[in-house]
């Protein structure tokens, strides 16, 4: 596996799995409960229990993004209300 640069592992605190650099799907709910979904957000990622981390800076990227980018595209997304199936 080839590693873009050379910072020691760190492990998980939950597992004690490897965390690795990747670019996840990403979704955000602000304070009015709309949804948001953000691609190819770099994230850290535990590689055993799959425990995601987003460093501040991404967070503080996605806030301005939401606030001032204009949206590749936007979906439909479908509620469903289990407390209903009955
Ligand atoms: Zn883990």
């Amino acid at each position: 596996m080839k590693k873009k640069h050379t910072r020691q592992n760190e492990y998980c605190p939950l597992c004690g799995g490897l965390i690795e650099d990747r670019t996840i799907v990403h979704e955000e709910r602000d304070a009015q409960g709309h949804l948001y979904i953000f691609e190819n957000v770099p994230a850290r990622v535990c590689d055993q229990c799959g425990e995601v981390w987003l460093p501040a800076a991404t967070i503080d990227l996605l806030d301005e993004v939401i606030a001032k980018a204009k949206p590749k595209k936007t979906v439909e997304t479908p509620v469903y209300d289990l407390a209903a199936q009955r």
